[in-house]
């Protein structure tokens, strides 16, 4: 999965978080058969609970490429494709790490 958050490719430990970005922390999480780097697990989990709710509602099975622009406090406005498919969603997470707000935008 390739991941852009705020402009800049995440995901790997050199990279950064694969939500927000973030440089420090090690921590790995499986997601489809690939290893994504997270700053701390909380981020790791907030992106697998938006990640199954993006499946969910497009009935895709993987996520090829998932931009993702903003932060916790303002939440993120989230574009995600998957084999040419695009879907653009709004997410803001409460502070247990489970979706707050989810909104598909058009
Ligand atoms: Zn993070």
């Amino acid at each position: 999965m390739k991941i852009i958050v705020n402009g800049k490719e995440a995901g790997t430990k050199d990279k950064g978080c694969a939500l927000c970005g973030a440089t420090w922390g090690e921590y790995y999480e499986e997601i489809d058969g690939e290893k994504l780097f997270f700053c701390c697990d909380y981020c790791a989990l907030e992106f697998v609970n938006m990640v199954k709710e993006v499946k969910k509602r497009t009935n895709w099975n993987k996520i090829d490429e998932l931009i993702i622009n903003g932060n916790y406090y303002t939440g993120r406005t989230c574009t995600a494709k998957n084999e040419g498919k695009e879907y653009k969603y709004y997410v803001k997470f409460n502070d247990e790490a489970g979706i707050d707000t989810f909104k598909e935008l058009t």
